[in-house]
């Protein structure tokens, strides 16, 4: 089965470090027009008008 992952979801640190598998349906960067890579840059969240926070969980 192929894996449809949102343009979004592949620029996402959470991708990256393993912490989310995109499939995060509660995620609203998921499927948001606008570019999550230029987000983190800024630091801001255009589509709630908020900071965007990346966390990382340490686990093992
Ligand atoms: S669903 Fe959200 S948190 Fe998960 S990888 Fe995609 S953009 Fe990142
Ligand atoms: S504007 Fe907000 S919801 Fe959209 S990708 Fe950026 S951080 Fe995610």
């Amino acid at each position: 089965m192929v894996k449809i992952i949102n343009s979004n979801c592949k620029k996402c640190p959470y991708l990256k470090a393993g912490s989310c598998s995109g499939e995060d349906k509660q995620c609203i960067c998921r499927f948001c027009p606008r570019n999550i890579a230029t987000c983190i840059t800024v630091k801001w969240c255009r589509e709630t008008e908020s900071p965007l926070i990346i966390e990382y969980r340490s686990e093992g």
